[in-house]
């Protein structure tokens, strides 16, 4: 069986703003992060300018254990760089963080056969590095699991 590969990350680029910067940042030393309305505590991802709940812009940057909680996901086999990188198995997936308020956020599953992999199997992050030497959050199943 093959099993799931981060996207080649000379490949992956990202895009940053004052909102977005601090995950960034976080990402890159290690650390997953999640913002929460300094006002009323609710957890938004993506980062953004506004709570959903109160249009708050005061952000507290929450540190997070890593943990989450497959909501959903998809198998793909072809490259999303073809003509560039050969055809290998990837796991687009949305994850939910517990910690977080239950926020979702969207990455990839890694070290895991697709066969195996199951709704609300409970996923570890792992920080990948990719172009400009930027990290993204991964995630793979949690061990012993
Ligand atoms: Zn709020």
């Amino acid at each position: 069986m093959t099993r799931a590969q981060a996207i080649p990350g000379e490949h992956v680029r990202i895009a940053m703003d004052a909102w977005t910067e601090p995950y960034w940042l976080a990402a890159k030393a290690g650390r997953l992060v999640a913002p929460r309305c300094a006002i009323c505590g609710t957890f938004r991802m993506p980062p953004g300018p506004f709570c959903p709940e109160c249009q708050s812009q005061q952000i507290d940057w929450a540190e997070l254990s890593g943990e989450g909680v497959l909501f959903s996901f998809a198998v793909c086999h072809r490259s999303p760089f073809p003509g560039k990188v050969a055809d290998f198995t990837y796991v687009p997936a949305v994850v939910s963080l517990p910690d977080a308020g239950g926020v979702r956020l969207v990455s990839n599953l890694i070290d895991v056969e697709p066969e195996s992999i199951r709704i609300d199997m409970p996923l570890q992050v792992v920080f990948s590095e990719i172009a400009g030497g930027w990290k993204v959050p991964l995630f793979r199943p949690t061990r012993g699991s």
